[in-house]
This record gives C-alpha cells, sequence and structure tokens, in this order.
C-alpha cells in the first residue's frame, strides 16, 4: 500500500512538474514548480521513511524467530540454565526445566532462593566456584540437593561473563540433572567394590585401600599389621548342609568380625571364606596377637543356622609393613603365606609371617603343578605297613601309604603333598587311584599265595565330599575283584565335626555294600564317644601320638583302657599304631587291644620288600620266634 501511494504521489509530482514546464503558462508558474518540487522531496523523504520502515520490520521479525528458537532451545533442552546478574538475582531461569521446577525456583518470583542452594553446595565447594569466578574461569562440578537416601544431583556448569571494565556483569548457570547416572554408577561402584553378601570392602577395595594406608604409613614412618583370616572346613559345610548355609555363615563371620575390629580399622571379605583387617595406625605384634586371638575365639563359637548347629574354625596369618613388605600385593600375599601356615598346624591358630613361608608357599604352588603329571609320569608308589593280630600275632592286613618320588622336590612326604592335593582338589583322582592299585595288588598276592589280607586305605574327607566315593569303592572292587569285606576305609574325624544326613547316608551305603569303616588318628582331635555311637565304625585307630606315651605314663595308660573298653562296647575293634617297642605292645596286649602296627614289626613297604617281609614273618612265626 505504502509504496503504491507513493507511486502515485510520485506520478502526479511529475506530471505537475512537466505541466508547469511544458506548457502551462500560468502566473503560478513558479509556484507549481516549487509544489511540484516539494511533493517530490516529501514523496522522497516517505520513500526512504518506508524503506526504514520495511527494514526494521523485517530484522524485528528475524529478531522474534531468532529468540523463539533460542527460547525454544533454552526451554526445551537437557540442561537447566540460569542467567544471574552481578547480585546474583535471576534475571532469566527456564523455569519450565523439570530440574528446576523441582527445586521450587518460580518465574515469577524471578529471583532464585539462593540460601536454598547454598545450603546443599558445601562451604569448600562455594570456595571453589568463588575462586573460579574471580580466576575468570569456568566452574565445573557436580552438586548434589536432598539426602543422601534421595539425593539429586546436577552436573552444573558456571561461567561468569565480565563487561568491558572487567567487571562481572552475569553468570549463567546451567545443570544437568544425572541423578539417574549417578545411582547406576552407585550400583555399579558397589558391585565393583563391595561384597554383595557381606557388604564388606572386596578384595580389590581392599587392595586399593591398603595402598592408601601404605602411602600414609610411608609419610608417617608408622607400622601396621594385616590379618588374613581363612575359614576352615568350609567345603564340608557347603557340599553336606549347601551353599545357602554357607552363606549365612559368610554373613553371620562377616558380622562378628565386624564387632571385634575398631572403626579405623579396615575389614574387608576377599571372597569366599577369607576376610581381611588392616590394622590402620600404628599396630604393634602384641596388639595384633590378641586381636587375633579374640577372632579365633569368635569363629569358634558354634553357628546356629536354620535346624544345624556348625562348629568351624579359622586360620589367621598376620604380615606387618614395612618389615614383610612395602607393598600392598607382597603383604597380602605374605599374610595368606602365613595364613597357610596356621592351617598346616591343623588350624585354629594364628601364624606371623616370616621368610621361609613364602619359599613354602612357591613350594605349595610348584607342588600343585607337579602333582598334575604325577599319576601320568607313573611317580606315585604304594607301601603297605603290616597290621598285626595282638591275639595270635598272625599278619591280618596292610594299610596302603602312598610314596611320591619326585626329585625335583626332594620326595616329599604324604603328610605334606596330600595336603597340597586336597587344597587343590586332585586328591579325587590321586585317591581312586590308591583304591584301584591297591585293592589289585591284595587280590594278586591271594592269587599268588599270601593270605587273605584285610586292605586299609586312608579316604580323605574331601573324598567323600567333593568326590562320588560309593563310585570309586564300587569301581574298585568289581576291577580288583576284591571282596568288599576286606576293604577299610580309614577316615579322621575332621570329616564328622559336622554331623549332615549326607555324610550319615554315604556311611550306610558303604556298609551295604559290605566294606568296613575305620576311625582313624583317634585321640588327636575333637573326636568324643557320640560320634563313635552315631556312626557305623568297624575299628579304631589309637593315634601314634598316643601311643607313643603309654610306656611310662600312667594317664595315658588309664586313658588307652577308657578307649579300647569303650570301643569294644560299641562292638569295634581296636588298632593302635606307632607301635615302636616291646613294652608299647605288652601294654596294649594287656589293655585287648586287638592290632597292632608300626616300626616294631616293620614300616610301609614297596610290594616286594613286603612279600619278603610278611615270608620272612611267617617263618620266624612258625620257628615260633614270636
Ligand atoms: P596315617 O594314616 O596316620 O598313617 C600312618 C603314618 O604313621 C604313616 O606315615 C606311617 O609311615 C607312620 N608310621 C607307621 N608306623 C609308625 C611308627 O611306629 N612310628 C611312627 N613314628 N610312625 C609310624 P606316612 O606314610 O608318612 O603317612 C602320613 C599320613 O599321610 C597318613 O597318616 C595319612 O593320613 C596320609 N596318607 C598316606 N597315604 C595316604 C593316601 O593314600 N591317601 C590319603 N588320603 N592319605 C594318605
Ligand atoms: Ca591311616
Ligand atoms: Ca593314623
Amino acid at each position: 500500500m505504502g509504496y503504491l501511494a507513493l507511486v502515485i504521489s510520485l506520478l502526479i509530482s511529475v506530471a505537475l512538474a512537466a505541466a508547469s514546464y511544458f506548457g502551462l503558462k500560468t502566473d503560478y508558474q513558479p509556484a507549481i514548480l516549487a509544489f511540484a518540487i516539494l511533493t517530490a522531496c516529501t514523496l522522497i523523504l516517505s520513500f526512504a521513511f518506508c524503506v526504514c520502515l520495511e527494514v526494521s520490520r523485517r530484522r524485528a521479525q528475524e529478531l522474534k524467530s531468532e529468540s523463539e528458537k533460542l527460547l525454544a532451545l533454552l526451554e526445551h533442552g537437557s540442561s537447566a540454565m540460569l542467567l544471574l546478574n552481578a547480585n546474583l538475582e535471576a534475571e532469566y531461569i527456564n523455569h519450565r526445566h523439570p530440574t528446576l521446577e523441582k527445586r521450587r525456583l518460580e518465574k515469577s518470583q524471578n529471583s532464585i532462593d539462593m540460601k536454598q542452594w547454598e545450603e546443599h553446595v558445601g562451604p569448600e565447594t562455594r570456595l571453589r566456584i568463588q575462586e573460579a569466578i574471580s580466576d575468570r574461569k569456568i566452574w565445573r562440578g557436580e552438586l548434589r540437593f536432598g539426602d543422601s537416601e534421595q539425593a539429586d544431583y546436577l552436573s552444573t556448569t558456571i561461567s561468569p561473563i565480565f563487561d568491558d571494565d572487567g567487571k562481572l556483569k552475569r553468570i549463567v548457570v546451567c545443570c544437568e540433572d544425572i541423578s539417574k547416572h549417578k545411582a547406576i554408577a552407585d550400583r555399579l561402584f558397589i558391585r565393583e567394590h563391595y561384597n554383595i553378601l557381606t557388604g564388606l570392602p572386596n578384595r580389590q577395595f581392599a587392595l586399593r585401600s591398603l595402598n592408601t594406608v601404605i602411602e600414609k604409613s610411608a609419610l608417617r614412618s608408622n607400622e601396621f599389621i594385616l590379618l588374613h583370616i581363612d575359614l576352615d572346613r568350609i567345603r564340608y559345610i557347603n557340599e553336606s548342609l549347601g551353599h545357602h548355609v554357607v552363606d549365612k555363615i559368610f554373613i553371620e563371620t562377616a558380622e562378628r568380625l565386624r564387632r571385634c575390629v575398631r572403626d579405623e580399622h579396615i575389614l574387608a571379605h576377599l571372597g569366599a571364606d577369607e576376610f581381611l583387617i588392616i590394622l590402620d595406625k600404628s599396630s604393634c605384634h602384641d596388639e595384633a596377637s590378641i586381636l587375633a586371638e579374640s577372632l579365633l575365639d569368635r569363629c569358634r563359637a558354634p553357628f546356629y543356622i536354620e535346624q544345624h548347629e556348625v562348629t568351624i574354625s579359622a586360620s589367621i596369618g598376620l604380615s606387618q609393613y614395612p618389615t614383610d613388605g612395602n607393598d600392598g600385593n607382597t603383604l597380602m600375599r605374605r599374610a595368606e603365606a602365613a595364613m597357610f601356615d596356621a592351617k598346616s598346624q591343623g588350624g585354629d591358630r594364628f601364624s606371623f609371617y616370616d621368610e621361609s613361608m613364602s619359599s613354602q608357599a612357591d613350594r605349595r604352588l610348584e607342588m600343585e603343578n607337579q602333582l598334575r603329571h604325577a599319576i601320568a609320569r607313573d611317580e606315585f608308589q604304594l607301601h603297605y605297613q603290616p597290621v598285626i593280630s595282638l591275639r595270635n600275632n598272625q599278619l591280618v592286613g596292610v594299610e596302603v601309604l602312598l610314596r611320591w618320588q619326585n626329585d625335583e622336590l626332594g620326595n616329599p612326604g604324604p603328610d605334606e603333598f596330600i595336603q597340597v592335593a586336597e587344597h587343590s582338589g586332585q586328591i579325587i583322582a590321586i585317591g581312586n587311584w590308591v583304591l584301584e592299585q591297591a585293592c589289585q595288588q591284595i587280590v594278586a598276592w591271594s592269587r599268588a599265595g599270601l593270605p587273605a589280607l584285610s586292605l586299609a586305605v586312608n579316604i580323605s574327607s574331601k573324598q567323600f565330599i567333593d568326590g562320588d566315593i560309593l563310585a570309586s569303592v564300587s569301581r574298585a572292587l568289581n576291577q580288583s575283584g576284591l571282596p568288599a569285606a576286606q576293604l577299610e576305609l580309614e577316615i579322621t574325624e575332621g570329616l564328622l565335626l559336622n554331623d549332615t544326613p549326607a555324610i550319615r547316608d554315604i556311611f550306610k551305603e558303604l556298609k551295604t555294600l559290605g566294606v568296613h569303616l575305620s576311625l582313624d588318628d583317634f585321640g588327636t582331635g575333637y573326636a568324643s564317644l557320640s560320634y563313635l555311637k552315631r556312626y557305623p565304625f568297624d575299628t579304631l585307630k589309637i593315634d601314634r601320638s598316643f601311643v607313643h606315651d603309654i610306656d611310662g605314663c600312667e594317664d595315658s595308660i588309664t586313658l588307652t583302657n577308657a578307649i579300647i573298653a569303650m570301643a569294644h562296647s560299641f562292638g569295634m575293634r581296636v588298632i593302635a599304631e606307632g607301635v615302636e617297642n616291646l613294652n608299647q605292645r605288652r601294654i596294649l596286649r594287656e589293655r585287648h587291644c586287638d592290632m597292632v602296627q608300626g616300626f616294631l614289626y616293620s614300616p610301609a613297604l614297596p610290594a616286594m620288600e613286603f612279600v619278603n617281609w610278611a615270608n620272612r614273618y611267617s617263618e620266624m612265626q612258625h620257628s615260633k620266634h614270636i
């Protein structure tokens, strides 16, 4: 419209000017010309004005669309934005943003409750923010709102804007709600650093804490002690009573240990039945010994889980910073080596690390590796020790004892390698091999004319629990043809400590097969009358340490008397092992012990030598030398 009016006016003024110039000869000619020029000028000015108007209208439109875009970006973006002036009053808040809505930052108030914000920003963070602003730097960090249970976490960027004179003009605050990420990250952190079952720090976290304690102690020249706690016999409980019982034992153990340690100490659950305590702050041997003793005591107390009463014990190894190592891994390894030392002495005790233990640990590892190939490399040999009846001095049986020919390790004895094999699980294959070979040997001797001997085979508790002992025994009997009644399985009382229906069932089935059961090493541990009543043992073996004491010690004689009488009253036969002299044999015979074995007759011998010994013994008997 504006342009049309302009064009028409322009035409009129041109017409007027032309008329005044070419034809209209009037007295008013100069006036008309002046009018035309004036009109033209006005028109030009109007035109210019219109153009300006149009330009500014377009600019306004562009600005509007620009600001609409910016607003859309701000209000629908993922971040909450605040624009503050130098007095921290809000100049802009994208109040629709859920984060700010939640924080009750109403636009109507046009100011934010900085007090509310400040309350949640710790003094240290506040100081850092102030420092960043005065250094004209951007501050980036995490702000937490709400209590720890239901906290929101805002990842926040605070950017100061300064004017040309360098004065703070505005502050742009940009926040993003990272609560969900944080919750996931926290869960991941927990899963990565804590034991799910007990809620205690795990191995990885313990190692980290240990390294921090080492750093602090190095600065202050402090010493401290590390305790590695390992529960004894947990495997048996696991197999007989199940994982859920064991899990409850771990939870209860964690609680018992927690009650023993002070707040400044670190208690961790390394996994399975292993726990670790870092005695932060200077700690001495005596203090650690007292603690270890009280931890052992706590572990000894029976656990009442469901309807079971479970008794366990623990082995504890201690290493000291910096004497035993100055890095976390070494200290942990050495505490573990000390724990193994405690365990190898029967458990339920603690040991401080000493250098010999590292070589022991290396040796154990090497032994485990070598044991893997021992059967294939034909390194095992069976030795047989005669068992003699005290009634008629006849050779009635043998106990088979395993020997390992391994030059690299210096032919370790069974007391050493059986433990390693038990720990690594290799005992199952080895035990089966012993059973099969020994059964075949006895049958071969019977065929060769030797009297039918009973064969006693040592069975490790692990073979009962992890292996299928019934299948192994049946296979050995079937393959060899040895009558079941000639086979006696020697079991130590460790297996019976936790009386379980599963083990009793196996015992029953073995009895149904017809094999005999013998309770080995009686008198060394916890075995009591109640075990003897509960389990169908045919034989009780009085431990050699006990027999060792009977010549010369009245108490031992009285006790031996009682054991033999008690075993007989339960219908069991008694074998005394480790008989080394005639006096011991006399005492045992007088006390009606049924059988003996020991160096007095013969140590365990390889098969060939045993046959020679048996022939010689038989000859001596015939010539009435015995
Ligand atoms: P154990 O079952 O108590 O075996 C008796 C141990 O006493 C044998 O030691 C034997 O050599 C030793 N001994 C025999 N008579 C005397 C004596 O008069 N005086 C003394 N001081 N000792 C005597 P060895 O052969 O070193 O076996 C040690 C342990 O290793 C055995 O104790 C047994 O628990 C275990 N073991 C041996 N062979 C096997 C096996 O094939 N399987 C399993 N699971 N364990 C085995
Ligand atoms: Ca034995
Ligand atoms: Ca024994």
